[in-house]
């Protein structure tokens, strides 16, 4: 009876997020962008959206097939399901943050910086990207430093950006390490009134005619791609007056940059 009845509630679950939710977030967003002319075009716009809301959608649908799966052949736990559901809402929830902060950027709004952990963006980040590592069989490593200043960030911009960075990473590394290998997510104090984060892979890395190019909108060397990634992630980075770059590593890989202002050096002297 029990089980019925949780199945029941998975199966209404997965309709409602597919059907209900994310369509009705999708149809709002189309209607927005319909109004906003500012972006170059809609098409840049769209394969964006299309990009980024990609992965949490996937999840979710699978978080909630899984739990369908489970309950209809009766091997199932309450906590696993439980926690699954969580994960499936917690990532419905990140859907809707992704097109919320695609808004802003279409707006061109000024990014809402306040005061932030940097440390925490980043591994948020990190959390957000270690399903994905684990399928391709790489793993992710947070390295952050202690006592840094608090920054001035859109947080969940910003963690688009490390996000974008670090899927970016595994792509490049998956087509050249059969297995193993590491993604690096840093963070560092840089210059004075900066901190500096740093994303190096083990990947293939870049040709030389290539660091600047990367961040051209449509450049791809991907069959799929849409070579639009780097380049928003520059705006954003741009739009919080910090700096995004990347140069090639010493052994092999690349290593992506950026920086962010700190709240002291934004305001002058801390209080
Ligand atoms: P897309 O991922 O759709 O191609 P991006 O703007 O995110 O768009 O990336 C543009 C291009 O930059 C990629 O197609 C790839 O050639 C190159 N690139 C990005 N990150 C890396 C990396 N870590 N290692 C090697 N090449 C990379």
């Amino acid at each position: 009876e029990e089980r019925r009845l949780l199945t029941a509630i998975a199966e209404r679950l997965g309709k409602i997020l597919e059907r209900h939710q994310v369509q009705e977030q999708l149809n709002q967003h189309r209607e927005e962008l319909a109004r906003v002319s500012r972006l170059s075009t809609m098409g840049e716009m769209a394969s964006s959206l299309a990009h980024e809301l990609n992965q949490p959608l996937a999840a979710v649908a699978n978080y909630v097939r899984g739990c369908q799966r489970r309950l209809t052949s009766g091997a199932w736990n309450q906590d696993d399901l439980v926690q699954a559901l969580a994960e499936a809402g917690n990532q419905a929830e990140r859907a809707g943050q992704i097109l919320g902060a695609l808004r802003d950027f279409v707006a061109k709004r000024e990014p809402r910086r306040v005061p932030a952990d940097i440390n925490k963006i980043a591994e948020t980040a990190v959390d957000l990207a270690t399903t994905e590592a684990r399928v391709r069989g790489i793993a992710v490593r947070f390295a952050p430093a202690q006592g840094l200043p608090l920054v001035l960030a859109d947080a969940v911009q910003i963690e688009q950006v490390v996000l974008n960075i670090v899927r970016n990473a595994l792509e490049a590394m998956s087509k050249t390490c059969s297995n193993g290998g590491e993604v690096v997510v840093g963070t560092a104090a840089g210059k004075p009134g900066e901190v500096e984060i740093a994303i190096s892979d083990s990947g293939p890395g870049l040709p030389a005619d290539a660091t600047e190019k990367v961040f051209d909108t449509f450049y791809t060397t991907k069959p799929e791609g849409m070579g639009i990634g780097l380049s928003i992630s520059r705006s954003i980075i741009e739009a919080h007056r910090g700096r995004l770059w990347v140069t090639s590593n010493d052994d092999r890989g690349a290593t992506f940059r950026f920086t962010l202002q700190t709240c002291h050096g934004d305001h002058g002297h801390a209080v």
